[in-house]
């Protein structure tokens, strides 16, 4: 998708006006996309209506590219369908706070519990108690027990012989008269929606009357997300979500569905098993994850603003014409430090490929670009205009010049030979392509 979404953004640049042809054409590539990352298709459809009518006919302003700015625009509605920026918890009230979870069995309320105890403890300062109502499952108690131990907060005793509203009543007075500033009350699930289910967490929810009702569910569970969580805002006045496991394969589609149907706000992702795995839901970041393309949007905006269209195009004109000289080379180089090097822009890409660039290959690649830059400062202008009068007393003294061997001279003018050849055969678009190689990743 990425290669495809870029390519249609690269063929639209530079038109004057966004047309409806190259809008359908991206639009359909979106549409795709979303249904891909398992967004529920009344909801696809509602934001492509969206995306369409905002930009149809609009006008590209100052310097953007019509590719730009339909990215842009997807982008920003993307993001303002899960909600803009980012929800913070609500712990405005008469301490202690309650915190209800709700979601389905699996979903990782226990674990989100403890989580956020400790999140709140760390960022929030704050003093928590955890306390479980799940007593259904003899083993969910003592789960909930280490988890919040190792989260630094503390755990309220609870037994399954109990009812969970007498438990909820138990905790919450507990936690009022300790003082403590947050009492979160973590429930049972059933494998599926269930009226008794529902029933008890409404009772509980009238007894506690929490500040903060959150949803947690699964982003890997998909379409199903839906109608859970359809269910549970029909039950429930669901104040944010949880959006746990995200540190799996999916898209995390579900983050627009589920926002779609609840109206809640994302509040929290769930980013690990581990304790620490927990952060504030950030729409603008997860817009491209539920594209697919990393954040292939700020990428688009990096390499547009800091490679300089005009001096491309002329650069291209002088290819065609054979003039593509050592000078050129070197304002390549340049470019490619101005876009703030491959390891930010490498941050940007989808993960699949940032991880097969690897951290060890790139730093081998930002070290070989200044190296060639040295090379070619190094050599006077008529050198550089005319790279093949360099022979080897010249290569000395550049070498020399730029403190390196003179292999690595050699290196650099078959490889300039390389991109000349190249660059004779390439026509117009391929400027990423030649980045690339330049900074010796493929
Ligand atoms: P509950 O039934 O809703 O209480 O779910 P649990 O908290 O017991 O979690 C179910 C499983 O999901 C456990 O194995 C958790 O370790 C796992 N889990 C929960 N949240 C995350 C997450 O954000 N990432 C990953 N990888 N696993 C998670
Ligand atoms: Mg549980």
């Amino acid at each position: 998708l990425t290669e495809k979404l870029s390519r249609l953004v690269k063929e639209i640049r530079g038109q004057a006006r966004i047309t409806e042809g190259n809008v359908q054409d991206m639009l359909r590539e979106v549409r795709m996309a979303l249904l891909e990352a398992d967004v529920a298709l009344p909801v696809v459809r509602d934001f492509i209506a969206r995306v369409k009518e905002k930009a149809l006919g609009q006008e590209v302003v100052g310097s953007l590219t019509p590719g730009q700015a339909l990215v842009g625009i997807i982008h920003r509605e993307l993001a303002a369908t899960m909600g803009e920026g980012v929800a913070d918890v609500n712990l405005a009230t008469q301490p202690p706070a309650v915190i209800l979870m709700a979601g389905l069995q699996g979903a990782g309320k226990t674990t989100t519990t403890a989580k956020l105890a400790k999140w709140l403890i760390e960022r929030r300062k704050k003093k928590v108690l955890t306390v479980s109502g799940d007593v259904y499952r003899p083993a969910a108690i003592e789960q909930l027990k280490t988890v919040t131990r190792q989260a630094g907060a503390e755990w309220f005793p609870s037994t399954p012989d109990q009812r969970p509203l007498d438990i909820a009543r138990a905790a919450l007075d507990y936690a009022r008269k300790r003082y403590f500033d947050v009492l979160i009350v973590d429930t049972a699930g059933r494998l599926a929606i269930d009226e008794a289910m529902m029933r008890e967490i409404q009772a509980l929810h009238a007894e506690l009357k929490p500040v903060e009702t959150l949803f947690v569910v699964d982003a890997m569970q998909g379409q199903d997300a839906v109608n859970t969580a359809k269910a549970f805002a029909e039950a429930l006045p669901l104040t944010g979500i949880v959006l746990t496991k995200l540190d799996g394969d999916s898209r995390g589609g579900a983050a627009l569905s589920v926002r779609a149907v609840t109206g809640a706000p994302i509040k929290f992702a769930g980013v690990s098993e581990k304790i620490d795995g927990l952060e504030l839901f950030d729409t603008e970041r997860h817009a491209g994850r539920v594209l697919g393309m990393g954040d292939i949007v700020a990428l688009v905006e990096q390499v547009t603003a800091g490679v300089d269209l005009q001096q491309a195009q002329k650069l291209a004109a002088k290819v065609k014409s054979g003039g593509f000289d050592l000078e050129d080379f070197l304002e390549q180089i340049r470019q490619m430090k101005k876009m703030g090097g491959l390891s930010t822009l490498l941050d940007k890409l989808p993960t699949q490929l940032a991880a097969k660039a690897g951290e060890a290959d790139l730093q081998r690649a930002e070290k070989d670009i200044r190296r060639k830059e040295g090379i070619i400062c190094a050599m006077t202008p008529q050198e550089r205009r005319h790279p093949e009068i360099i022979k080897a007393s010249r290569k000395r003294r550049i070498a020399a010049g730029a403190g390196v061997q003179v292999q690595e001279v050699n290196r650099l003018l078959k490889e300039f030979e390389q991109m000349q050849a190249m660059m004779k055969k390439m026509k117009g678009g391929g400027l990423m392509k030649m980045m690339r190689r330049l900074g010796g990743m493929k």
